[in-house]
């Protein structure tokens, strides 16, 4: 069924909502925001709708229903628990180890903010979509998680990114099969979104990311369920296991300045050469997450087809050739009925300088960090300011033109939409740039120009100064989308 499809079958077969009084007719485009869930708790729903339907024209909400990192309920971090910030239905959950207590919420009392807000929503003419975000971090109040969690290569359970819980250990995946399902049929929602912010344990371990000061001893995943997937597909996972050890010295000597005597490149590609279980690996962690992903979207459809299922994408495919290999919109397309490739170009600046530092320390070891972030401009189609001016220019429109065009090129031929998350003030370290509305109307007109279908204004709407997401507004309505 395409995306289309679903959402004129959700929206018929809804008994019309009364209109609220000064709601302009919802767009057909969609129009959407994330949001934490401190504001859906504690504050008066009406006005609050009211200004993002008058600011912006939002149509669709993304609350971050399920996490356990405080920034995502927009709570204090101390003695926080998060979770399910809607009712776990525990006939969805079994043979896993989580509780009601694991899974529940407790910041905001009894509140089920599912179903406080659906209803207020509705009236004015907001879909709620519930975004799944994995937690970078092992919920440290709830000990029962550990077993979901990732083993790296030297045999130890992982607690934080570039570590999560494994797409191939059948708790974590009956858990989430579980939420997704309990969302799909407790409420009134117009669809999911599942995201991860991780890549496979080769690029992590090789530095090639955007966090790019990690561990390379961290390299995942080998927990019994994958070391048994990767026998069955015939990969010697003790020569996998020794290769990714020989990765780790070759990072941890880059790091120290000791390049090798064959050049960096070279040593690489030795690497692969003589570890061609390292790539058998890198597919048999990239192949288990579509499995994974393929696996929730069916579990939806099974239960409400016209409920729409979509996947985040991390910003890091935006620096790097060698996760924009493995983040193939194309494949993706197979089960997605929209897609949210993140595009903050504000914060990509600086990302994109701590991506280069990485890169440099292996693969591109070779190349002064000018070279290689030249070299990374050709490689990845974009045209943007030097080294020494990047953090603090950030990227421009065009980039926001350009990902979004591949996105919706890689798509072309199936229903998926490509919903581009385009930045609002999003967080900036110090020396980053910053939002203005400006920029941010030059943004969503590039989403579009690029061919987006619709657009998520991110990443959090209690992120944004109210100036800026009126811009968001003022650009879509010279578009004439709202
Ligand atoms: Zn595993």
């Amino acid at each position: 069924m395409s995306a289309g499809v679903a959402m004129a079958g959700l929206n018929s077969s809804r008994s019309e909502p009364a209109p609220a009084s000064t709601a302009p007719k919802p767009s057909s485009t969609t129009i959407a925001l994330p949001i934490c869930i401190a504001p859906f708790a504690q504050r008066e729903l009406d006005p609050m709708f009211d200004d993002m339907r008058e600011r912006a024209g939002v149509n669709v909400l993304f609350p971050f229903i399920y996490s356990h990192e405080p920034h995502r309920a927009g709570s204090p971090a101390e003695g926080f628990h998060g979770g399910n910030f809607a009712t776990p239905h525990m006939q969805y959950y079994r043979d896993i180890p989580l509780t009601y207590q694991d899974m529940r919420a407790p910041e905001f009392g009894d509140v089920d903010v599912l179903a406080r807000v659906i209803p207020v929503a509705l009236k004015h003419g907001i879909r709620i979509f519930c975004f799944v975000l994995e937690d970078n971090v092992l919920p440290a109040a709830v000990p029962h998680w550990q077993a979901l969690y990732e083993i790296d290569h030297h045999g130890r359970r992982t607690d934080r990114h570039p570590g999560g819980p494994c797409y191939n250990n059948p708790l974590y995946q009956q858990f989430t099969l579980g939420l997704i399902e309990d969302y799909a049929r407790s409420y009134e929602i117009g669809g999911i979104m599942w995201g991860s912010e991780r890549q496979s344990g080769l690029l992590n371990a090789l530095s090639l990311s955007q966090s790019s000061g990690e561990d390379p001893g961290r390299t995942t995943c080998f927990c019994e369920f994958c070391q048994k997937k990767g026998r069955n597909r015939g990969i010697d996972v003790e020569r996998a296991r020794r290769g990714f050890g020989e990765v780790e010295n070759f990072v941890r000597e880059g790091r120290a300045g000791r390049r090798p005597r064959d050049g960096s490149f070279t040593a690489f590609w030795r690497l692969l050469l003589n570890y061609p279980e390292l790539m058998a690996w890198e597919n048999l962690w990239v192949s288990s997450r579509h499995e994974f992903q393929a696996a929730l979207h069916a579990r939806v459809k099974s239960i409400n087809p016209a409920l729409q299922v979509g996947w985040h994408v991390w910003q890091n495919l935006s620096f790097s050739p060698f996760q924009r290999a493995e983040e193939d919109f194309a494949g993706l397309a197979g089960f997605a009925d929209f897609i949210r490739p993140a595009l903050y170009n504000n914060v990509a600046g600086g990302r994109f300088v701590s991506f280069v530092k990485g890169a440099q320390s292996s693969v591109y070891g070779d190349l002064s960090p000018e070279t290689i972030l030249n070299l990374l401009y050709r490689q990845l189609n974009y045209d943007e300011a030097p080294r020494d001016k990047l953090a603090a220019t950030g990227l421009s429109a065009d980039y926001v033109e350009r990902e979004t065009r591949r996105a919706v090129e890689g798509v072309a031929g199936r229903a998926t939409q490509i919903w581009p998350g385009v930045g609002i003030d999003v967080p900036a370290e110090p020396g980053m740039a910053h939002s203005t509305p400006e920029s941010v109307s030059r943004a969503v007109k590039a989403a579009f120009k690029g061919g987006a279908h619709g657009i998520i204004l991110s990443r959090n709407y209690v992120e944004m100064k109210p100036e800026n997401l009126s811009s968001a507004g003022a650009a879509l309505r010279e578009l004439h989308l709202i």
